[in-house]
């Protein structure tokens, strides 16, 4: 296999943060998810890049894993809490950060700010040796200091080929992990904080979907879903607004159900706060260093 080129990973992440930066343009209140949505892809795509997950826009109790449907008619309003987690992708080289963009005319400025704060403050741990709960106790610790509670079922993770999230969990409060961080580690942390309960819970909607495993579908046109599916998406997670754009809503809905059957594909259920709280969130993407790190994303 050919070296892990930092470089590459270097571009994917900067047009990742370019996005994001876009993205502060891009949300106002009365526009639609779904035109904003549609225009943060856009951007990443026209920088040459593909996806490396569909942009989640997650509004107030919603944590994260929304993205709009086609047919989406909702609007961003005033007063919305804001989140958008994006990421490019080349290859597989994975960008992954997320902000909080506050519509709330200041009302929740200081939540957004402790969750900005308390991922600055685990960015200054972040080495090799490093054991994960020492990240997650500085989280919960600057977290507290503003009044709110971490995400304890949320958190930071390793960015591995292919895989978003694999092998280890960085979380946003002290859980006793003595997993060690390790030089040319490739992470995400993620501080997601609520004046809520400080749990997410899975809900109904699922608008996001992860091919893993093959299958040699029944059907002809879900065939040639799955043939679209490998070509584009590959492993990688897509929306069901993708597939809806390339084919029809009937035989692509069937398909999902067909490919959900024979087991072959992950779903990714928006998540809410469990008692309705609002949550923020700040997410960068790091390289572990010996004695520090290199911050990614901006
Ligand atoms: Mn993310
Ligand atoms: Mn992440």
């Amino acid at each position: 296999m050919a070296e892990y080129n930092f470089e590459e990973l270097k571009k994917v992440a900067k047009a990742s943060s370019e996005a994001l930066e876009h993205s502060r343009s891009a949300v106002k209140d009365g526009r639609t998810l779904l035109e904003v949505a549609e225009e943060i892809e856009s951007f990443i795509k026209n920088k040459g890049y593909a996806l490396a997950f569909p942009v989640n826009i997650s509004i107030n109790e919603i944590a994260a894993h929304y993205t709009p449907g086609c047919d989406d008619t909702s609007v961003f309003e005033k007063g919305d809490v804001v989140k958008i987690d994006l990421g490019a992708r080349k290859g597989f080289y994975l960008g992954d950060c997320a902000i909080t963009i506050d519509l709330s005319e200041g009302k929740h400025e200081k939540m957004i700010h402790a969750a900005e704060e308390a991922l600055e403050a685990a960015t200054s741990l972040v080495k090799a040796g490093r054991r994960v709960c020492e990240i997650g106790r500085e989280i919960e610790s600057v977290s507290k200091k503003y009044g709110f509670i971490p995400v304890k079922n949320l958190g930071g993770h390793c960015i591995e080929e292919e895989e978003l999230h694999a092998s280890i969990f960085i979380p946003n409060y002290d859980n006793g992990d003595q997993t060690m961080l390790e030089e040319g580690q490739i992470i995400s942390i993620e501080p997601f904080l609520t004046n809520g309960a400080g749990f997410v819970k899975e809900t109904e909607n699922v608008e996001i979907f992860q091919k893993g495993g093959d299958i040699r579908p029944r059907l002809p046109a879900t065939r040639e879903i799955v043939e679209y599916i490998d070509k584009n998406y590959l492993t990688y997670p897509f929306a069901m607004r993708w597939l809806e754009r390339s084919f029809d809503g009937f035989k692509a809905r069937r398909a999902i159900s067909e490919l959900l059957g024979g087991g072959v594909l992950e779903e990714f259920p928006v998540l809410v706060e469990e008692k309705g709280g609002i949550v923020v969130q700040a997410e960068k993407e790091f390289i572990v260093e010996k004695d520090s790190c290199t911050v990614l994303t901006h």
